[in-house]
Formats: C-alpha cells, sequence, structure tokens
C-alpha cells in the first residue's frame, strides 16, 4: 500500500480478560480452547465468522481425514480423535465398521478410520462441546493487532459490532489459519499463495432417485462437486493454474470471486429443476496462506518416525495414500523464537512448505497441535513461564494423561512401502462423492480464468 493516513490514539474499552485467548475458531481453535479450559484456565475463544468449524464447517471441508496408518493402527488420539465424534454426534457418518464398532481389525480390514459428517450438524456439536467444557466463544470478532509489551502479547484488539474493543490475556493461541497473530506480533513467518478450488454440495433428482434405488441412505441423495483446480488430480508445475494470496485483501477476494464464478457459471450451463445445489461455502479455502518458520520444523521427507524428544504427539498424511508413515511433531513447530506467550495451532504450524505443509493442514492434524498449543498455553499460564522456557516434559505428561500418544509406539514402525492388501468393502462405500466438473478440470481452469 503506497498511501497512508493517520488515526488518532484511541482509548480502547476492556471486554474480556481471561487466562487463554485463542484467536480463530477453526478445528485447531476448538481443540485450543478446550484443552486450555480442561486444563482449568478462564478461556476465550474469539472468532470472525458466526459459526465455529473453519474450513471444516464453513468452508465446506467436511471428511474428517483418517487418524489410522492403514494397516490397522490408530495413530492421531486425544483431541483430534475426540473431535471426530464430535464431529458425527448429531451427523450421519460413513466411518468403516471396524473403526466405528472397534471390532478386531483382523477380521473386518476394509476401510480407514475416517469419516464424512453433515455441516450444520458439526456446528451445532462444536458449540456444546465448547459450552459443556466452559469455554466462552465470542463470534463476530475479527483479531486486528496485539498489544505489545516487547516481546510479550498483553492483548489483542478486534473489530467488533461495538467497534475496536480490547481482550487482555495471559497466554495466546494463534488459530486464525493465517498466522494473522504471530505475524503481526512480530514472529518469523513464511507465505505461500494456494490454488482455487471449491467444493459444494448437490443434488438432483436423478441422484436421489439412484441412492433409494439402492437401498442407501440421505447421505448418498447428495455428493460433493468440486469447483477449480485439482491438487492431486494433475500436474500442477504443467497447468499453472491461478493462484491467490490468503494474506491480502486483493487475493481473498480474488479467489472468492473466481470459485462464486465457477460455481455460477456451471449452474448457468446446468441448472433444471431437477438439479439443485445445496450449499455453498463461506470462507474462502485457502489450503495454505501463512505459517510460522518455529523454533523446529517437520521435514516430511526425513522426518518419519524420527523421534523428538519434544514430540506433542504423532501424526500421519491422510491423503499421502493407503498405508502412510507416522510422524512425531515438535513442540519447537508452535512457537516462535522470540514471542514469550503465543503458541501456533492448525495450518500455522511449522513445516516444510510441500508435503510437510499438505499433512500439517489436514483436520486430524490441525486438531493435534491445536489441543497440544492449548495445553502448552495452560501450562505456561500455571507455571508462569514463557513459551521457549516452558517445561515440556510436563506439557508431555498433561497431554499423555489426556490421551495423546506422544511417541511412534514399535508396532506402528516399518510401515513404510508396504502395500495395503485390503480392498474396500463395497458395503461401506458411500458416493461421497466428489464430482469434478469437467470443464474445470486443471486443462480447462487454465483456459477459463
Ligand atoms: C479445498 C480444501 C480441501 C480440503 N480437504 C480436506 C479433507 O478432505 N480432509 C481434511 O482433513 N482436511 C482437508 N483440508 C484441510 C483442512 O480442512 C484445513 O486445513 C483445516 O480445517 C484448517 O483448520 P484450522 O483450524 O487450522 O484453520 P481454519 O479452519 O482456517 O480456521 C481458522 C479460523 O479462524 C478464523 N479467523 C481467521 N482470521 C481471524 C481473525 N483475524 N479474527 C478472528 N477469527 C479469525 C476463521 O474464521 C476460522 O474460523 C482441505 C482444505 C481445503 C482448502
Amino acid at each position: 500500500m503506497e498511501k497512508y493516513v493517520m488515526a488518532d490514539a484511541e482509548r480502547i474499552p476492556v471486554y474480556r480478560e481471561a487466562d487463554v485467548v485463542v484467536v480463530g475458531g477453526g478445528i485447531a481453535g476448538i481443540a485450543a480452547a478446550v484443552a486450555a479450559a480442561r486444563q482449568g484456565k478462564k478461556t476465550v475463544l474469539l472468532e470472525k465468522n458466526s459459526a465455529l468449524g473453519g474450513l471444516a464447517t464453513l468452508g465446506h471441508v467436511c471428511i474428517y481425514l483418517p487418524l489410522d496408518d492403514g494397516r490397522g493402527h490408530r495413530v492421531a488420539s486425544g483431541l483430534a480423535e475426540e473431535l471426530l465424534y464430535t464431529s458425527i454426534r448429531y451427523s450421519y457418518n460413513t466411518m468403516a465398521p471396524q473403526w466405528k464398532f472397534r471390532t478386531a481389525y483382523a477380521e473386518h480390514p476394509q476401510g480407514r478410520y475416517e469419516t464424512t459428517f453433515n455441516i450444520p450438524a458439526a456446528i451445532l456439536a462444536y458449540d456444546e462441546m465448547c459450552e459443556e467444557e466452559g469455554v466462552e466463544t465470542i463470534f463476530d470478532v475479527v483479531f486486528s493487532e496485539p498489544i505489545m509489551n516487547g516481546s510479550r502479547v498483553e492483548g489483542v484488539i478486534v473489530e467488533s459490532k461495538q467497534g475496536r474493543v480490547a481482550v487482555l490475556g495471559k497466554q495466546f493461541v494463534d488459530a486464525s489459519g493465517d498466522a494473522d497473530l504471530m505475524a503481526r506480533a512480530g514472529a518469523d513467518t513464511s507465505t505461500k499463495d494456494s490454488i482455487c478450488s471449491h467444493w459444494a454440495y448437490e443434488t438432483s433428482t436423478e441422484t436421489a432417485k439412484e441412492a433409494l434405488a439402492e437401498g442407501k441412505g440421505v447421505v448418498d441423495m447428495m455428493q460433493l462437486r468440486l469447483f477449480g483446480a485439482r491438487p492431486h488430480g494433475g500436474d500442477l508445475d504443467a497447468y499453472p493454474v491461478p493462484t491467490f494470496s490468503g494474506t491480502t485483501i486483493d487475493g481473498v477476494n480474488g479467489y472468492l470471486k473466481t470459485s462464486r464464478r465457477m460455481a455460477r457459471d456451471y449452474l448457468k450451463e446446468n441448472f433444471s429443476d431437477d438439479y439443485c445445489m445445496l450449499t455453498l461455502p463461506t470462507m474462502a479455502q485457502f489450503r495454505t496462506s501463512r505459517h510460522i518458520t518455529g523454533v523446529e520444523t517437520l521435514d516430511y521427507e526425513t522426518d518419519a518416525e524420527r523421534y523428538r524428544d519434544d514430540s506433542i504427539g504423532i501424526i500421519s498424511n491422510g491423503i499421502g495414500g493407503p498405508v502412510v508413515q507416522p510422524y512425531e511433531y515438535p513442540y519447537g513447530g508452535l512457537i516462535d523464537r522470540r514471542i514469550e506467550n503465543v503458541y501456533a495451532a492448525g495450518r500455522t504450524v511449522a513445516c516444510d512448505e510441500k508435503m510437510g505443509w499438505e499433512m500439517m493442514r489436514l483436520i486430524p492434524a490441525c486438531a493435534l497441535t491445536g489441543e497440544a498449543a492449548g495445553t502448552a498455553a495452560a501450562q505456561a499460564s500455571e507455571q508462569n513461564t514463557t513459551a521457549q522456557a516452558l517445561d515440556v516434559a510436563k506439557l508431555q505428561e498433561v497431554l499423555t494423561r489426556a490421551n495423546v500418544v506422544i511417541h511412534i509406539p514399535e508396532e506402528m514402525k516399518g510401515n513404510a512401502g508396504q502395500p495395503t492388501t485390503v480392498e474396500a468393502d463395497p458395503r461401506y462405500q458411500h458416493k461421497t462423492h466428489i464430482r469434478f466438473s469437467s470443464a474445470e478440470l486443471n486443462a480447462g481452469f487454465k483456459k477459463m480464468y
């Protein structure tokens, strides 16, 4: 920006004070807030939209990708697992039976530990979970800037219906998805633009009839349609599709407008009395935007099965293939080298900018780092210490008590490259259900936009 105006110094009213303040109510923010509240800390969750879930709900990413390694071992646990069940508390699910009913894997070796879920039902369940845990959720407030005291954040200023108000806290979690708080506090961050693609639910008379004729239920009467570039369906380097920045006004607007134009173009060609587009995302679907550099990082190429002293839990890549390797995620990936009391959570944590980010941005990983960040913030408030000096052994102890598995068990190691031997069981194959619009496949997309 080249032109500036000067604003008067303002007296800003303090709206709330808390032990732990979480910015952003996506999956990571929910996990962080619940984890901090479970440590007995007064916790406030600030969300700019009017519902919880972030990309998982408002961005229509209603596929809770696998918590397992494809060989029958549960990898992600703690709140990553609990939030899967919260997502389907009032919703249909598409879980494979051996996970749903916890029968022996050997008897039913089909399927992964994952599910799709109904977006409105998940929103209502996330509200309930936060209420039950004593988290105060405040909607319709946009974090705008930190109140700094050296390298410490004393509070955040949010834009609201009442104008600018301050929320003060002892510890903060940045679960904004875009590292807004970390970046404005002066942390080391980097950015990566994102391809444009969005999902929308649709149905048609034909889809509904087909599902009924096959004896299937409501979940098969609708399907997800993907508009835009396919991240894993083609060589993106060969097809230079447009990308957008998730950290600029122009980038976010460019994304939203392009993505809606694609949906509108699709409707122009396909609308009829027998077709119904059911939903549209109300949040731009940025896969990557900005994340922190961290004191430590995770490298997808070299860190599989690596023992990390400061692990806060284990994770695997839900889109990495039928069989995937586990990773221990380091506490140092949640914190900046200077900022004393802010923890990153979700798709803002430190990792390499290729497959590492692809893995750490998935819902189970966001829940895992969210839980660790919220617990760390609560612990730092308890110990009256900084993020850099936090007693990590104590953090691991608290996470272990919350059912998080910290280090990779022996039986999970050595799976690299092992082919999966199992076929999906057709009884549990739902149409969920991604359809690609031919005109919107990569090549067409390139020509159109
Ligand atoms: C197209 C697409 C497909 C995907 N597919 C899958 C999939 O199939 N399965 C899977 O597991 N993952 C998938 N992902 C990844 C996953 O959905 C997200 O990365 C994950 O949900 C991010 O969670 P988060 O909590 O870190 O961030 P977000 O969900 O982005 O949450 C951030 C929250 O912070 C709020 N916020 C932002 N800025 C501010 C501010 N300044 N003040 C206040 N609040 C603020 C936002 O409104 C939002 O609620 C996909 C992502 C995309 C984009």
